[in-house]
């Protein structure tokens, strides 16, 4: 899919003023910092689509932005905040989890995780509870630069070992790199394949 354009349109705390569910849409998530603000952007072939600043405890947005005028990238806050208060958190998790739940075009969730980490509990047990909940969801390891290092592949390997000790198979996954743009043809011809669907 080639990327036309790309508008800011809303954010949001509320969940009862997003926009119409009218057409497909696909939420981005992850720890902050996991780079996806750098993701969103090199999808779209933008440099400050969405903003890469990471600052804890700043508001919590929704953030959607139209693309091709055909679907919708929502651009969900980052969790794991080594430092974001109790409050903050509670607030997080049900705000994003309304919405994710409710959403009725929400097609599938992208779940970023930073390949060059070892595999964190609060990632895994947000994907527990999407699966839970029946939640469609795809899983992008980001930051793979150098996709023939063996250490990278090392690391994946070992998130997989981490992962099937408590899941039977592994969620589709996606490889991403922002700088190289590695992944990025895949991701939306996933997204195109999966809008033929909506
Ligand atoms: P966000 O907090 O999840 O939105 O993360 P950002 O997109 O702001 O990225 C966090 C940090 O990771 C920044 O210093 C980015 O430059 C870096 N980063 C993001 N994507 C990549 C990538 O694909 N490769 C490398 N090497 N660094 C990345």
């Amino acid at each position: 899919m080639e990327i036309n354009s790309a508008s800011f349109v809303v954010s949001n705390t509320d969940i009862s003023k997003l926009p119409e569910a009218d057409r497909p849409e696909y939420a981005f998530i992850g720890r902050s910092n996991v780079g996806k603000s750098s993701l969103i952007n090199m999808l779209c072939d933008r440099t400050k689509l969405a903003k890469i600043s990471s600052t804890p405890g700043k508001t919590q947005l929704i953030n959607h932005f139209l693309i091709n005028e055909e679907w919708y990238l929502v651009d969900l806050p980052g969790y794991g905040y080594a430092k974001i208060s109790k409050k903050d958190r509670n607030k997080w998790h049900s705000f994003t989890y309304q919405y994710i739940k409710r959403r009725p075009n929400l097609m599938g969730v992208f779940v970023l995780v930073d390949s060059r980490i070892p595999a964190q509990k609060i990632d895994l047990e947000f994907m527990e509870w999407l699966a839970t909940n029946q939640i469609p969801f795809v899983m992008v390891f980001t930051k793979i630069d150098k996709r023939a290092s063996k250490d990278m592949s090392k690391q994946i390997k070992a998130y997989e070992k981490e992962m099937l000790k408590t899941w039977e198979q592994m969620p589709k996954t996606f490889n991403t790199s922002s700088v190289s743009k590695y992944g990025k043809e895949q991701l939306l011809k996933f997204i195109a394949d999966t809008n033929e669907v909506f």
